[in-house]
């Protein structure tokens, strides 16, 4: 029976201007020769429900490593906090450099500092044979439990995403790509890597997380990484299949303070009240925000300020629409 060994190791370090250094650090499991795989979270700065199922897949590990020898065949690798420093000054981008760390991917070892970091991750994750990289929306608006897959790696990543026990799989086209991300970066160099969109930013949402973890454990108890012997609780959430032709993206006609009169991940029909926009100087409503089609509403706006065309909320309708 192989041996477990937990490890928190540093897998890129850079000397600050003065006496701090900026460390990358991930913990890693390793148990048997089995596959390898990693979850990386935090990225943007302001996001944290990633950092919170690193915690729980890390209890998950230590219990079962400790308590079931041989229940961990393959290699864990858990990196919590891939933007370090926007996460310890609640930045979203990264602080000083002032650019999104998820536009500056696969990056170079000889380029400036978000390049030299997005370099260094990618070293660090290359041969795995998954990596589940966690978002959690912004400030600005809640979403349900997602994956988001380019449909240039749909065929070999819409199997896997669909035993997450997530609620939805929203397939982006070719337009909607975003090349320096880390995800295309990874998938691109033959690193499958699925993107998970949940909850909101600068907040934790246990119930999703579980959620998430459930899913995790099963997809890698499926490649092998966990024994076929250990009981996982059953997945219970089936994704619908989104794509851009039938995601509705709802913005603001008017500035002011939108308030929702529809609760996050409900059933809505075409013409139904999802909330209003106010202004805080009178009692007038400014503008009612209606549904444009029966679907269900996966996107909902949860801090209260808007401009006009601020996104409020999106809405995938349950028949495609017909051009
Ligand atoms: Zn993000």
């Amino acid at each position: 029976m192989s041996e477990i060994t937990t490890t928190i190791d540093t897998i890129f370090t850079l000397q600050m201007p003065y006496c701090e250094n900026l460390d990358i650090r991930r913990t890693v499991f390793q148990g048997g020769d089995g596959p390898r795989v990693a979850v990386v979270a935090g990225i943007h700065g302001d996001e944290l429900e990633g950092l919170y199922v690193c915690h729980r897949l890390a209890a998950w590990l230590e219990r079962y490593t400790s308590e079931v020898p041989g229940a961990l065949r393959g290699r864990v690798e858990l990196y919590p906090a891939l933007n370090t420093l926007g996460l310890d000054t609640l930045t979203r981008s990264l602080p000083v450099f002032d650019t999104d760390l998820n536009r500056n991917f696969p990056g170079s070892p000889g380029g400036d500092v978000p390049h030299r970091i997005s370099n260094g991750i990618m070293e660090s994750l290359a041969g795995a044979e998954l990596v589940i990289d966690i978002h959690a929306s912004n400030i600005f608006l809640r979403e349900i439990p997602q994956v988001r897959i380019n449909q240039d790696f749909a065929g070999h990543l819409v199997p896997l995403a669909e035993k997450l026990n997530l609620d939805l799989i929203w397939l982006h086209g070719a337009v909607t790509v975003l090349e320096s991300t880390i995800a295309h970066s990874l998938n691109s160099r033959g690193v499958p890597c699925l993107v998970v969109e949940m909850g909101v930013g600068m907040r934790v949402t246990p119930e999703y997380c579980e959620q998430l973890v459930i899913g995790i454990l099963t997809v890698w108890k499926e490649l092998g990484v966990i024994a076929p012997e250990i009981p996982l609780p059953p997945l219970v959430h089936h994704p619908l299949i989104a794509d851009d032709s039938n995601v509705h993206f709802l913005n603001a006609q008017t500035s002011g303070m939108f308030i929702p009169s529809t609760a996050h991940w409900t059933d809505v029909h075409k013409g139904e009240l999802l909330g209003t926009i106010v202004s805080p100087h009178h009692g007038q409503i400014l503008s009612q925000v209606r549904s444009p089609v029966d679907g269900v509403l996966f996107t909902l706006r949860e801090y209260p300020i808007v401009y006009e065309g601020s996104l409020m909320a999106r809405i995938m309708a349950k028949k495609p629409r017909r051009k």
